[in-house]
């Protein structure tokens, strides 16, 4: 057991982010909805480091032109990471299964280019939890319940290297398993964090890759000198693991059929007046397409096309900021992943790419400074919201950008210099629930508040809060699984890591 008498608090100067905000952040996060349901996702976004030429297929404006699919078994909305996970997985289950007559016909509908969503937007992070909010899941569902939690993300993150390995597309995605170094600006922060691991440790979880650092050991390793725990963690080009996906998923058999439209907005999804065929239709600009299943995979923007899904009950769009910007030396911070302020800021080293550059110089292989990718800051509005309920993304917020250009100075002296501008700088929206856990299942209506009745063969798999890289995968799994056994009139089997809090269906 480490002794942490000498851990050092330094006080942040009040030019950075507010602190210790966690709990006023919950109270406005359940506070009822502040503006009208999300809009789609607007036409002209920021672009995002990630979005800017990584040359992968399918292109940005894939099936964008052309003749629209008309007929589908399953209509996919959205093509981030859930969406083309979705389609991954049903590729992989019908590959499995002996010839079909005919190929099961998906297809994925994209409101703008190809993963210009949150997926395309975010800090490229990939790190499961080992045991942060393990308490606030136990509380609410249960240990078993909140080891699952832990588990799912754990199965996101060993499947998804063990697929890019098979695939030889770690370098390509710029995999690093640099692990993540979470650091602690308060007292409050640090002793809620080892609650955490100590609750999730006697729950029989294995902790044998974290280590905590006093503060002294913080400076020493990581030139920052505040106390910190090193977990397991890894970063990655998002948008280039969801095209290795889509890849895949369109070339594993002649069983399974994908096609993408983008620049395709569903605008809604209706009942088929035909008593036989197909029984929903989804609108779009470009005509109306009819298929038996529809996966939401639209995240931030759910409540677009399940109104009862809007407000604190449902998932709540929730505007983020990132910016990329340099160091003042070469190999300033390594090859490690970092968050702090209770993960509101979160931060890595981009390596120097071996595939392409976006920029002359990217990462720590030259003259330049290291290029960090740096996200948060929405504390800054605590008086105005936390950026609840914004779903413009084409805009970014000066106050969110302010304290992001002072948080790196501020937490690494001498390795950044003040006033350095951002060389990009770009917002997403995200889909936050109050218990921060996601909805993945059947459509139901808890609230009854819907027209349609019922929702048969419509399902989910979205609200992530701000952490669904190391989990949309395996919820894309588990609700391609349920639609797989559906169009064969089984019973769905949840997988082991599967925490049934997840799931929207009243029953199994
Ligand atoms: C700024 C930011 C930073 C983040 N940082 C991290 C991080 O470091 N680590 C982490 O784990 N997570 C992070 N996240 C969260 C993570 O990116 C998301 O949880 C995850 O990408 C969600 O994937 P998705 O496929 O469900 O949603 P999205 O990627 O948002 O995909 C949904 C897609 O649906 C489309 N769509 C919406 N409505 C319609 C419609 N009506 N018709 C057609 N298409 C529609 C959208 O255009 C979008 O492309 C961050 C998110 C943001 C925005």
């Amino acid at each position: 057991m480490i002794l942490f008498t000498s851990l050092v608090f330094a006080l942040l100067s009040s030019s950075m982010v507010p602190l210790s905000v966690l709990a006023q952040h919950q109270v406005v996060l359940e506070q009822p909805a502040s503006k009208p349901p999300p809009s789609l996702p607007v036409s002209n976004a920021t672009e995002s480091f990630w979005l800017r030429s990584p040359r992968v297929f399918p292109t940005p404006a894939h099936g964008s032109e052309g003749p629209l699919t008309v007929d589908a078994d399953i209509c996919i909305i959205g093509s981030g990471i859930t969406g083309v996970s979705a389609a991954y997985h049903l590729a992989t289950h019908y590959a499995s299964n002996s010839a079909r007559k005919d190929p099961i016909k998906t297809v994925i509908l994209e409101a703008r280019e190809f993963c210009s969503g949150a997926t395309g937007r975010n800090g490229g992070h990939l790190t499961p939890s080992p045991f942060e909010g393990f308490n606030w899941l136990a509380k609410l569902y249960g240990k078993t319940e909140a080891a699952r939690a832990l588990a799912l993300e754990k199965y996101t993150s060993d499947k998804v290297f063990s697929i890019l390995k098979k695939d030889n597309k770690l370098e390509h995605v710029d995999f690093i398993r640099g692990g993540r170094v979470v650091l602690f600006f308060t007292i409050q922060e640090y002793e809620e964090a080892r609650a955490d691991y100590v609750a999730a440790k006697s729950a029989g979880i294995d902790m044998s890759d974290v280590q905590w650092l006093t503060s002294e050991e913080a400076q020493d390793r990581f030139n920052t000198s505040y106390p910190a725990v090193v977990i397991p963690g890894n970063n990655l080009w998002p948008l280039k693991l969801v095209s290795v996906l889509y890849n895949l998923a369109a070339n594993a058999t002649d069983n399974f059929s994908l096609s993408l439209h983008t620049r395709t907005p569903v605008t809604s999804v209706s009942a088929s007046a035909l008593t036989s065929g197909r029984p929903w239709i989804l609108s779009t600009p470009r005509g109306p397409i009819s298929c038996s299943y529809v996966l939401h995979a639209t995240n931030a923007y759910a409540a677009r096309l399940l109104p009862w899904l809007h407000g604190p009950d449902g998932i709540v769009p929730t505007r983020g900021q990132v910016i990329a910007v340099r160091a003042n030396t070469p190999n300033a911070l390594g090859r490690t992943g970092f968050v702090g302020n209770d993960g509101f800021e979160y931060w890595f080293p981009r390596q120097a790419s071996t595939t392409h550059a976006v920029f002359a110089d990217q990462g720590s292989g030259g003259q330049k400074g290291q290029l960090i990718i740096l996200g948060g800051g929405r504390e800054a509005t605590k008086d105005s919201g936390y950026e609840f309920y914004e779903t413009d993304d084409s805009v970014v917020n000066p106050e969110v950008g302010r304290v992001l250009r002072a948080f790196l100075p501020r937490v690494f002296p001498g390795k950044f210099d003040e006033g350095v501008e951002p060389e990009m700088e770009w917002t997403g929206v995200m889909g936050y629930t109050k218990s921060h856990e996601p909805f993945v299942g059947p459509v139901v209506d808890r609230y009854g508040t819907s027209s349609l009745g019922t929702y048969k063969g419509q399902y989910i798999a979205a609200g992530y809060t701000g952490h669904g890289m190391p989990r949309a995968f395996a919820c894309a799994e588990a609700v391609a699984g349920m639609i797989a056994a559906d169009i064969v009139g089984e019973r769905w089997v949840p997988p082991e890591w599967f925490p049934m809090h997840y799931f929207t269906g009243k029953d199994m």
